[in-house]
């Protein structure tokens, strides 16, 4: 079979099989599928041999870009160790290693920024227990049963309901859900979902409260505690996106917000989760998103950069007060009853080991000021064009919102697909990007060079004018 007759025999075979995630099937249907075939550094290849500028990390999870010869050996030696075995009643090396350079990972960023701590007033402790599982959404699901349970195993009943903000993101597994706030992606499913408490989003170009930042004193703040007052010993936890809601919108807090969280979750002695799936490993230009208000959450989800794109990981770090309320005789039931098939896989493991000592070795934080001096640069530019209303980022978390009306802020009709529409342009022109509604998404591999950015930047620009201002 020819390359050509091949290439359409996959384009029909995915049809045929494959139903595509946070995909309208009937469009995808009716289209040319793109196909990838391979990758290098921070591009992609389909099946044509067309390479595209890959935009969004693979999903906000490529930290060094494709084919990263250190991981790709890490995997291949722990393959020929062994490729899976539980970690249910077992461990296995490449877990333990990576259990330990994360706890170490962790407290050095954290280390004294443990001044607002322990929702509890328990004794001060480190994140220093990593919990495996697989993704992200997995990761907030046991953070949101760890939490749970933890009230339950000390004894104190009532604390059965958690508290989340509108826009936000934390996967899409049913208790994820729950504490999500995206009407689009969740409202359908509201029957189905255990009761939350959602406080306002600290979403600044588009208030809910009608305010602007700095004159709000954040006020969203106030509404949050207005909502923990009301409900004393009710709350088990507050999960929240440190700095940027990301699938929200890349909407980042105004500078305060997530410290006035942490003390509200202190003085209130509720948990704080911090969903770091999307922020950590580096993308807000910090290890962990958290560090740049200086606090530490009572539990920690990591997953997406953990690998480096390579593999599905996921950790839920918790403190040892935490852990050591699940502590107790066999029989006393206080066991944490939650594992996934794959949960400490040793290939992820060997691949997330070997991407945390890049991190270190390649110095990519320090490598970041400048690509994120760049992509400020083009944001600044970019605000001036004639349908766009906000930019914001955090790092190289970046979004920028297209409107219909500059002055009114009228948002394009969802049904429109500006964001789209844009994300096409873009493509023929070499570079790929997924857009969140009418927010272009702009989240290179970390690794990504000055020339690559600024290639990938112009791309999107030229897209933007061309789609909205024709
Ligand atoms: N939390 C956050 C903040 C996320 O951005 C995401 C995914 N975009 C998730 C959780 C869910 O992760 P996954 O898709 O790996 O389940």
């Amino acid at each position: 079979m020819g390359i050509f007759e091949e290439n359409r025999r996959l384009e029909e075979l995915d049809k045929k099989c494959i139903w595509h995630p946070f995909t309208q099937m009937k469009e995808w249907l009716e289209e040319k599928p793109m196909i990838i075939s391979e990758g290098r550094d921070c591009f992609i290849k389909d099946i044509y041999g067309r390479w595209y500028l890959d935009g969004v990390s693979s999903l906000w999870v490529n930290i060094y870009g494709h084919r990263k010869k250190e991981i790709d050996d890490a995997i291949k030696e722990q393959i020929d160790s062994i490729a899976h075995s539980t970690l249910l009643g077992l461990s296995n090396a490449p877990a333990i290693k990576l259990a330990e350079k994360l706890v170490q990972i962790v407290q050095r960023s954290f280390s004294l920024k443990s001044e607002i701590r322990s929702a509890s007033g328990g004794p001060k402790s480190e994140l220093c227990k990593v919990f495996y599982s697989d993704d992200g959404s997995t990761s907030v699901e046991v953070a949101l049963k760890i939490a749970f349970q933890y009230w339950k195993n000390k004894g104190i009943d009532g604390r059965n309901i958690f508290a989340s903000l509108n826009n936000a993101y934390h996967g899409d597994t049913i208790g994820a859900v729950s504490v999500g706030g995206i009407d689009i992606f969740h409202k359908t499913f509201e029957p189905l979902l255990f009761k939350t408490y959602k406080a306002p989003s600290p979403y600044c170009y588009r208030c809910e409260l009608g305010m602007d930042y700095p004159g709000c004193n954040l006020a969203c703040l106030d509404k949050m505690e207005e909502i923990f007052k009301a409900n004393p010993g009710e709350i088990a936890a507050m999960i929240i996106e440190p700095m940027i809601q990301a699938a929200g919108g890349m909407i980042t807090s105004p500078p305060g917000y997530l410290k006035g969280v942490r003390e509200l979750c202190t003085k209130y002695g509720i948990l704080m989760i911090a969903d770091e799936v999307a922020t950590g490993f580096g993308r807000t230009g910090k290890m962990f998103a958290c560090e740049h208000e200086n606090i530490v959450p009572d539990i920690m989800c990591l997953s997406k950069g953990i690998t480096g794109g390579y593999m599905p990981l996921a950790v839920t770090l918790t403190t040892d007060e935490i852990f050591n309320a699940f502590l107790g005789e066999f029989k006393d039931l206080k066991t944490f009853f939650h594992g996934h098939s794959y949960t400490g896989n040793p290939l992820a493991c060997a691949a997330a080991l070997t991407c945390l000592d890049l991190f270190e070795k390649e110095e990519v934080l320090k490598n970041l000021n400048g690509k994120s001096k760049i992509l400020e640069a083009w944001l600044k530019e970019v605000l001036n064009l004639r349908h766009v209303g906000d930019v914001r980022n955090i790092g190289l978390m970046a979004g920028v919102e297209l409107v219909r009306d500059k002055e009114t802020k009228e948002p394009y009709d969802w049904a429109e697909k500006m964001g789209w529409r844009v994300a096409y342009h873009a493509r023929e022109n070499g570079v790929f990007i997924r857009p969140l509604g009418n927010i272009m998404v702009i989240m290179p591999p970390l690794s990504i060079s000055p020339e690559n950015l600024n290639q990938l930047l112009k791309v999107i620009k030229d897209s933007i004018t061309a789609v909205t201002e024709s």
